[in-house]
């Protein structure tokens, strides 16, 4: 009945606490269930203890890959691996409180084929960050025409024929937040207080945060390829007023211009800068042909645990 897909990245402070809450949590419910771990090359203890689980039990599953591919990559292997009629995704830290899987159920069962989790406050270790994550959900939604739920990550369930659809979308660069909410469906949210990290360190570095949401942008707008005409735009009109500004003042006499040195090198940079601007935006989504080209497998598995 229920598939937990669950990605790991060095989570061995947690790995014990997670597989104990979720039995507490899984086994009331009173249906068929399968955890697959998707072990996204952790270089600790995780994959040991993790077979250790799977062996004793066959209703967990583990995979693990050659080396860390990322969090999506991890998501999206343990999607493609699932059975049952409904997935859900969520971390391992126990931020995404499994207690919460029993509530979404009863909105499956009343017909949502998606239901996440959609968190009340800002959560993230300072001001700086929690209002990084309020303005970027809310460009994002500005910015795409899909209806991106702001405040919302990967904690959720999904009906069979969604994760069956996401599974065969081709893309390689994957937002899984973006592809489910592009998918439409009977979407619901459940709101709730993200809480903090059980035990261990965060494996987002400001810079792989920073990837995540230009994966965000880039893969469900192409506004950023807009605001390079927009701007374009804006930088020739303004430059051409400039002009005739300087023209008027000429014929007045009331120019005050050290012939005009002063005025060319300042258009000249800024035209230089704009031009710069605009071709690492070309340069920005070039990047992601070239990477759906190559055709690339998203992940290597290197081997799998009772699947
Ligand atoms: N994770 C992963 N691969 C990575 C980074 C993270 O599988 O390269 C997993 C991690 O083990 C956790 C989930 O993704 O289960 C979310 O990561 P984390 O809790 O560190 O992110 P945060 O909650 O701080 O945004
Ligand atoms: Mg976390």
């Amino acid at each position: 009945m229920l598939s937990v897909v669950i990605p790991i990245f060095n989570e061995e402070d947690v790995v014990e606490s997670l597989h104990s809450r979720l039995l507490q949590v899984l086994i009331p419910i009173g249906e068929s269930f399968e955890v697959i771990f998707v072990n996204d090359g952790s270089s600790d203890r995780s994959e040991a203890m993790l077979d250790a689980i799977c062996n004793s039990d066959p209703r967990f599953k583990a995979l693990h890959f050659s080396r860390n591919f990322g969090h999506q990559a991890a998501v999206t292997a343990g999607l493609r691996a699932v059975k049952c009629q409904c997935a859900v995704v969520m971390d391992a830290d126990l931020q995404d409180p499994p207690e919460m899987i029993v509530q979404m159920m009863e909105r499956w069962r009343e017909g949502f084929q998606v239901v996440y989790a959609q968190k009340q406050r800002r959560e993230g270790p300072n001001v700086f960050l929690r209002a990084a994550y309020y303005l970027y959900y809310r460009a994002l939604r500005k910015l795409t025409d899909v209806e991106v739920p702001p405040d919302t990550g990967d904690f959720c369930l999904m009906d069979r024929k969604v994760v069956d659809l996401l599974n065969a979308m081709p893309e390689r660069n994957r937002y899984v937040r973006g592809l489910r909410a592009w998918l439409g469906f009977r979407q619901t949210a459940i709101m709730f207080e993200r809480p903090a990290r059980a035990a261990g360190q965060t494996k987002y570095s400001l810079r792989r945060l920073i990837g995540l949401a230009a994966d965000g942008v880039l893969s469900l707008s192409k506004a950023p390829l807009r605001l390079a005409i927009y701007m374009g735009f804006f930088v020739s009109v303004a430059s051409f007023l400039l002009g005739v500004i300087f023209a008027i003042q000429q014929i007045t006499g009331t120019s005050r211009a050290a012939r005009g040195w002063a005025s060319t090198i300042v258009v000249v940079l800024f035209l230089g800068g704009v031009q710069l601007i605009c071709i690492g935006l070309i340069g920005e989504f070039i990047g992601r042909i070239y990477d759906e080209v190559k055709q690339r497998p998203l992940y290597v598995v290197a081997r799998s645990t009772g699947l």
